[in-house]
């Protein structure tokens, strides 16, 4: 469903705090697109990775990005798919190694440059709830609603190390804790758009509540700045 005035929802907040399983659920039920920013930087890391550069090196980085062609549709079931030159990475760029690599390459400058147009001309074009880093404070300065959505470094430790128990794996906890504090550190230090709340975002801590309180206040809050 398409709305006549365009809507944004921008959702910023640190890696594991449930941005995207929340924010994909939110926009399902407010029939609005679910634009996950992360997963384009992923692809991009990818690109990176595959041709065997550092990821922290930003001119190698920035030299290697006119030739990583970005796209990006939605399957049948909303589900977003990344591609990169054409193939479908939506499966690899869910790595650890992407994740960690992902924190790096987005921390310069010119890759940040180069995926904003692609960002706001999706908002442009639809309705969307766009989750990220800098969403509310760069990409979409002007975004109806913008949510900050955290909880505790440990808590979003514990829920990857769920998750991961859940589909089989056994994750190490310290290790996992030790990660997600480094993905913050890397995110919140950045000098190029770095990980802070907008403003005027309203802060959504989850750490204490569970997934279904979560959505329905995340749902309530957009209601009431959107009048949807
Ligand atoms: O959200 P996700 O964990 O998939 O994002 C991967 C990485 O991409 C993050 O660690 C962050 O450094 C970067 N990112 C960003 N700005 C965004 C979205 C993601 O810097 N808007």
């Amino acid at each position: 469903m398409e709305h006549k005035k365009k809507i944004s929802v921008a959702i910023d907040g640190p890696s594991g705090a449930g941005k995207s399983t929340l924010a994909r659920a939110a926009a399902k039920e407010l029939g609005l697109l679910y634009v996950d920013t992360g997963a384009i930087y992923r692809t991009v890391t990818l690109y990176v990775l595959r041709r065997g550069a550092e990821p922290k090196d930003a001119a190698a980085v920035a030299a290697l990005l006119p030739e990583a062609g970005i796209t990006m549709d939605y399957d049948p079931s909303g589900l977003q798919r990344m591609y990169l030159n054409g193939e479908d990475v939506t499966d690899q760029i869910r790595s650890q190694e992407v994740s960690m690599a992902a924190s790096s390459a987005a921390s310069h400058p010119a890759v940040r440059a180069f995926l904003l147009e692609m960002q706001r001309d999706m908002a442009k074009r639809r309705s969307v709830v766009m989750d990220g880093r800098d969403i509310g404070t760069v990409v979409l300065p002007e975004a109806d609603v913008k949510i900050f959505l955290t909880a505790s470094s440990e808590a979003r430790a514990r829920r990857r190390w769920l998750e991961l128990q859940q589909r089989g794996v056994s994750g190490d906890f310290d290790q996992l804790l030790r990660e997600t504090r480094e993905r913050d550190e890397n995110d919140m230090n950045r000098a190029a758009a770095p990980l802070r709340p907008a403003a005027d975002a309203i802060t959504l801590d989850t750490t204490e509540i569970n997934f279904q309180e979560s959505l329905a206040r995340l749902i309530e809050i957009i209601r009431e700045r959107t009048g949807l």
